[in-house]
């Protein structure tokens, strides 16, 4: 896979992609990050890449060009499966979203900043638009690495051991069970016997169980659609 970031802020992606799995994901060949900074598209002697909105709105808006001549430039060396826009109004990612675009080959995100950008960007060169929640941020940077990071972390090998992502909260459409490690116990707060009995089917069943009764207390819509597949 391959994910191009663009943005006015090249240098917020520069710890989150060299730590961890997102690291390791790239080390091991599996993803291939490229950050493209949109002032190196701008004819702007400035190096601009924000206008005044028309119509006197407060705020600053993101101009088309810039974003326009980035997007032309990696669309003639390759096709991109997705070209993605953060925006607090779009689709609400989900792991059911992460998990079809870790099978995509080649998708750019754009971040945008300031009050928006121009929205002829979204009518014409955007094929898809997603929020990270109902909430507002500065900019699209941190979005578009939460993105990246829920995909990258699915892609067949990322991870050392695959169940590992397929028992994490979400991938059932329910929550996952409580996890615990040495010492058993800890300031008298113990480990649940079962754990450490090594019946693993009867583990499976209580890990099963927990997942259900968090699901319930924590999630209950989540049970609703999973009654309503049945
Ligand atoms: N005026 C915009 C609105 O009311 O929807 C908000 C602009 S926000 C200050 C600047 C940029 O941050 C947005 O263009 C978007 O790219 C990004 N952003 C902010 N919150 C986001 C969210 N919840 N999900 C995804 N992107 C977000």
């Amino acid at each position: 896979m391959r994910i191009d970031f663009l943005t006015v802020l090249p240098e917020m992606f520069e710890s989150p992609l060299a730590c961890s799995i997102m690291k390791r994901a790239e080390q091991k060949g599996l993803v291939e990050y490229h950050v493209h900074n949109l002032r190196d598209y701008t004819t702007d002697k400035h190096r601009k890449v924000d206008d005044y909105p028309f119509g006197g709105e407060a705020g600053m808006v993101m101009k088309i060009e810039p974003v326009d001549r980035c997007l032309s430039a990696l669309r003639a060396e390759r096709d991109y499966d997705e070209i993605i826009y953060t925006s607090p109004d779009g689709e609400l990612l989900s792991q059911h979203m992460a998990n079809s675009m870790s099978m995509l080959g080649n998708i750019v995100i754009l971040c945008g900043h300031y009050k928006g950008i121009d929205h002829r960007i979204r009518e014409h060169l955007v094929t898809r638009e997603i929020s990270i929640g109902d909430y507002v941020l500065t900019g699209g940077e941190l979005p578009a690495l939460v993105i990246a990071d829920s995909i990258v972390r699915l892609i067949p090998g990322a991870i050392g051991d695959e169940q590992s992502a397929l028992s994490d909260s979400f991938q059932d459409d329910i929550l996952s069970a409580p996890v615990y490690s040495r010492p058993a116990v800890y300031n008298g707060w113990e480990v649940p016997p079962i754990l450490l009995s090594g019946h693993e089917a009867k583990i499976a069943e209580w890990r099963h169980e927990q997942a259900l009764e968090r699901t319930r207390l924590l999630r209950p819509h989540l049970l609703d659609k999973l009654n309503a597949d049945d």
